[in-house]
């Protein structure tokens, strides 16, 4: 089974009010050792596989380069990179190769440089067209900036690309809500993500909401329910303009589904480069006389820069997900996808009879309008998508 190859760029130009990942700004210098980094992790991933008892593929049919801003880096170091990948593994002739990128970053020399990698997909950090909306998190770009960048790319080729926005930012109502889905739909692109602000201690906007303050126009943050509205707007406008909704978060126009996320809500085996980049790999071990068995390997690196930094290519957190947790994953990664989840193929990937405890968690919760059986496949109601988290948290310790 082809891989997945995830590269992680905890790189910025500055930081975001609301951001909670290990990302920030760092000097050229860091830059390089990262990048230098990377590619001994890549050139030791198959001793590290082998070690973990995992099955290591060559063939890699996805690429995503993610962060931070991969396009903050030298046109160098993404070609260097790309170059490790090549040199370690079969990159299939069709693969979907994307590069995360911020609106403002793409000049023609970083656009030149995406070409040259290979890149096919670009994923946008737009987050709202309304200029007050952006600065009020401290993004360096406005609209303007933004529709400049599309038409950059589309001139060089790049046509499949990603917006993402972001439903309570703060001074975001109804209207300026409506306004940047349709900004998004109007733009053309076959791609869209949705997400809900996340209040939590790991973001200063984060930490200001949670404290009541009023730095970070935390007091302009519309509250859970509009919030909530938001995103139901922004479901009912994207599929009324032909993007549909497949994943919780993501809407695409046919055939510009994310093939690379599509590996996560999947279970399909990917391997991640980089500050906190995750890997699952199939285990060697699993065999149709042993069901309970050890069904993947999941290994981490550090989720800190001058940890990773200073760690040798060897020192990976590592877990073994036994038949039942990956039942458990199957079903809260499955259930994100409007698909949902085949009943017959998770009795298959067991190669076991399913749990009782399992059979009572879905009567459970589709009694409670979250969940519905439909030609063999359990989904998430349109309530349960609201709710999804809470049914989640039922499919776990089954
Ligand atoms: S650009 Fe993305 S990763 Fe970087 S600080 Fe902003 S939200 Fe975080």
């Amino acid at each position: 089974m082809a891989l997945g190859i995830y590269i992680s760029v905890p790189f910025c130009r500055s930081k975001c009010t609301f951001c909670n990942f290990a990302s920030g700004v760092f000097s050229r210098d860091r830059m390089q050792r990262y990048v230098d980094r990377v590619c001994a992790d890549m050139a030791d991933s198959a001793r590290i596989a082998e070690s973990l008892g995992a099955v290591y593929e060559r063939d890699v049919d996805t690429i995503y380069l993610g962060g931070g801003t991969p396009s903050t880096l030298a046109p160098d170091q993404p070609e260097q990179l790309f170059q490790s990948v090549r040199e370690r593994f079969r990159v299939l002739p069709d693969a979907e190769v994307t590069v995360e990128c911020a609106p403002g970053t793409l000049s023609a020399e970083v656009i030149a440089t995406l070409l040259r990698c290979g890149v096919n997909r670009v994923s946008m950090g737009v987050q709202s067209f309304v200029d007050q909306e952006t600065r009020a998190v401290a993004r360096l770009h406005d609209r303007a900036i933004t529709l400049a960048d599309l038409d950059r790319l589309r001139a060089a080729g790049l046509a499949n690309i990603n917006l993402d926005l972001i439903a309570g930012l703060p001074h975001q109502t109804e209207e300026s809500w409506r306004y940047s889905v349709r900004e998004l739909i109007a733009s053309e692109v076959p791609h869209a993500s949705v997400y809900i602000l996340e209040v939590d201690e790991d973001s200063r906007l984060g930490r200001e909401l949670i404290a009541g303050g009023q730095r970070y126009h935390a007091h302009h943050v519309p509250d859970g329910d509009q919030t909530a509205r938001f995103y139901e707007i922004a479901c009912d406008l994207l599929t009324e303009a032909g993007i549909a909704q497949y994943e919780i978060s993501n809407f695409a126009r046919p055939g510009f589904e994310s093939r690379h996320n599509l590996k996560y809500w999947t279970r399909r085996p990917y391997l991640g480069f980089g500050v906190d980049a995750h890997s699952m790999l199939l285990a060697r071990q699993l065999h149709p006389d042993f069901p309970e068995s050890t069904a993947a390997v999941r290994f981490s690196a550090a989720d800190d820069l001058d940890r990773y930094l200073a760690q040798t290519t060897s020192e990976y957190e590592s877990s073994c997900v036994t038949q039942r947790q990956a039942l458990e994953e199957e079903m809260f990664l499955g259930l994100r996808l409007n698909r949902g989840v085949a009943l017959d193929a998770l009795c298959e990937h067991r190669r076991s009879p399913l749990p009782p405890a399992f059979h009572a968690v879905v009567r459970e919760v589709t009694e409670n309008g979250l969940l519905q059986e439909s030609e063999g496949r359990l989904l998430l109601t349109e309530r349960g998508r609201l709710l999804s988290n809470e049914v989640f948290a039922r499919f776990i310790n089954l």
